[in-house]
């Protein structure tokens, strides 16, 4: 579909956006049309951004763009019907997070609870409270699915086509900067490999992120497949209610246990303000979290026995640890596991639950058969297997008439894309918890806009690096979900403007003070000719 020009004329009607019309004003609430698809030719509304997904990161995008650019018009796009994202969409028991609420809460926003590792419930309030509290949650366009942007170089405009989630209506929106907060994988289906047999097996196989509310595990044998931060958080949240649970994992992950509150928030938050509290925390953990990191990455051989030793305390001392316990892989290489008190190991104590490690040959009426030849008997198989990544929540985009492929592009300051005008992706750390980026990224977002109406652009550009620039793959994680991926990501450099930190002190440095216009990025005023989308070698 090509592009059509914004009728912000036809701005007039029933759906709510959110337009804070200068600073120091208040909010005022603008009414627009909604088209019926057969009418639905050009933009029925143009915007200054629109944010796509209703998430931890698009609603910390727009709380930031309210508050550092509130003469901007937005909306944020949302193809559910709640906010909160994956702290909404998962529900499987136990949920909760898995790195810890003082860095993975906002910065402007205090995590005033003292357990550092929260339950789902815990953070989607968190999330919503945050939306309520700063007005951005009257911005929110519930479902919208954001299907294909268009980017238009004459106009310096992106068409945003939406699909009615609802009614399957088509919507067509514009906007001059788009700021996508979609997370990293797909919301209608989760990773599951073909198991031989699986049609065999008499009971339910479930994949968590569709977990049925009505599921009833009481006194049932459970196993759940997989190793990852979702099998260790179900395993001791069905332990008791069903008869066993099992973790059958094809080979171990690095599991740390940590307490669940943490100590120092306990002494500090009846003597200090909660803001301090939380920027203590906050930087103790940061640096704690990066620390660990570096240590692991460095003396990777020192790292697993502090692991292995960790673990160790927990469990009997006959356990089998080399078995299960050992990863085949570097600390790091994946993400590390974390089990709050040691829920995990205190299940295994009381005969609640094991772990195999094992190989499954096959499904069978009854359970599982592993390569082996043990047959582990089954009510209910949990397919704990991962997601799928997908990118920009699955919407295709162009620039003046030509599709881009994401593996083509390279990745400006991790946040960019070459070639991509006037788009900035929320992608948070994979070592660190993901809003500490997020927050980043949505305040240079806000700083970019207001660098760009001092300066009268209206088209800012990444540059792809010049030959002398290595290119290498966005992550450098070797899990399966994020190998599996890499095809379908954009790339990063050896060196900045294009290289992806994983290091939020630096990251924080350079977003905050780096000059916005360098060696990476192009600006321009309206309507200045086509570019050639640059394309990167394989
Ligand atoms: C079970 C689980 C536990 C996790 N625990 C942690 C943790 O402890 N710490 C940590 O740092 N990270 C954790 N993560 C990673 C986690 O996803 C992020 O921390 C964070 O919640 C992602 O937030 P987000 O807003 O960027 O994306 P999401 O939470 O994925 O939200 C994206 C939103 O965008 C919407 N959307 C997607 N595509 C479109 C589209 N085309 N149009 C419109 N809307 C769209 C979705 O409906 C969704 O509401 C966990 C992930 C999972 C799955």
């Amino acid at each position: 579909m090509g592009w059509r020009s914004p009728h912000p004329e036809l701005s007039l009607g029933e759906t709510p956006i959110l337009s804070s019309p200068g600073a120091g004003s208040s909010l005022s609430l603008v009414s627009t049309t909604e088209v019926s698809p057969a009418t639905v030719e050009a933009p029925t509304e143009d915007l200054d951004v629109l944010i796509v997904g209703a998430g931890i990161s698009g609603i910390g995008a727009a709380c930031h763009l309210r508050s550092r650019c509130p003469g901007k018009t937005f909306a944020i796009l949302e193809a559910r019907d709640a906010i909160g994202g994956t702290w909404d969409l998962f529900r499987y028991p136990g949920i909760r997070s898995d790195s810890d609420m003082f860095t993975l809460g906002y910065s402007f926003r205090p995590w005033e609870d003292p357990r550092a590792i929260a339950d789902g419930p815990s953070i989607r309030a968190y999330v919503r409270d945050t939306a309520r509290e700063h007005g951005v949650d009257r911005a929110i366009r519930f479902h919208h699915r954001v299907v294909r942007a268009e980017w238009s170089t004459p106009e310096a405009r992106w068409s945003v086509e939406v699909e009615r989630t609802d009614t399957g209506e088509t919507v067509r929106l514009s906007c001059g900067f788009l700021q996508i907060c979609t997370g990293y994988y797909r919301y209608d289906e989760g990773y599951t490999p073909t198991f031989a047999g699986a049609e065999r097996f008499g009971g339910p196989i479930i994949h968590p992120q569709h977990w049925p509310e009505d599921l009833d595990y009481t006194d049932k044998r459970v196993v759940v497949i997989g190793s990852g931060a979702t099998a260790v958080t179900l395993l001791p949240a069905m332990a008791g209610r069903a008869a066993h649970v099992t973790m059958l994992q094809r080979s171990p992950s690095y599991i740390v246990a940590l307490p669940s509150v943490d100590p120092l928030a306990e002494r500090l938050r009846d003597r200090l303000p909660p803001r301090i509290v939380y920027s203590i925390l906050r930087w103790k953990n940061v640096l704690l979290m990066l620390g660990s990191f570096r240590v692991a990455r460095r003396w990777p051989e020192f790292a697993k026995r502090v692991v292995r030793r960790g673990i160790a305390k927990h469990l009997p001392p006959d356990y089998e640890l080399d078995a299960h316990f050992e990863p085949e892989y570097e600390p790091w290489d994946q993400r590390v596991c974390l089990v709050p008190d040691g829920d995990l190991f205190a299940v295994m104590n009381a005969g609640e639950a094991a772990i195999v490690t094992d190989r499954i040959e096959t499904f069978t009426e009854t359970g599982i058969r592993l390569a082996s030849g043990a047959e582990l008997e089954a009510d209910i198989i949990v397919t704990a297997t991962g997601l799928n990544v997908q990118a920009i929540g699955g919407a295709r985009i162009s620039v003046d008439g030509r599709e881009v492929e994401l593996s083509d592009t390279v990745a400006y300051k991790g946040m960019m894309l070459s070639g991509v005008p006037n788009l900035a992706l929320t992608l948070g750390y994979t070592n660190a918890s993901w809003t500490l980026r997020c927050d980043l990224v949505s305040e240079y977002v806000c700083r970019l806009l207001n660098h760009m109406d001092e300066r009268g652009y209206a088209q800012c550009t990444p540059k792809a690096p010049p030959p002398s620039v290595a290119i290498k793959p966005f992550l450098d994680l070797k899990s399966g979900y994020v190998q599996r991926s890499l095809d379908a990501l954009p790339k990063q450099g050896t060196r900045p403007p294009w290289q992806l930190h994983q290091n939020y002190p630096l990251d924080r440095f350079l977003m905050k003070t780096s000059r916005m216009e360098d060696e990476g990025i192009e600006f321009s005023r309206a309507g200045r000719g086509v570019r050639e989308p640059e394309r990167v070698a394989a």
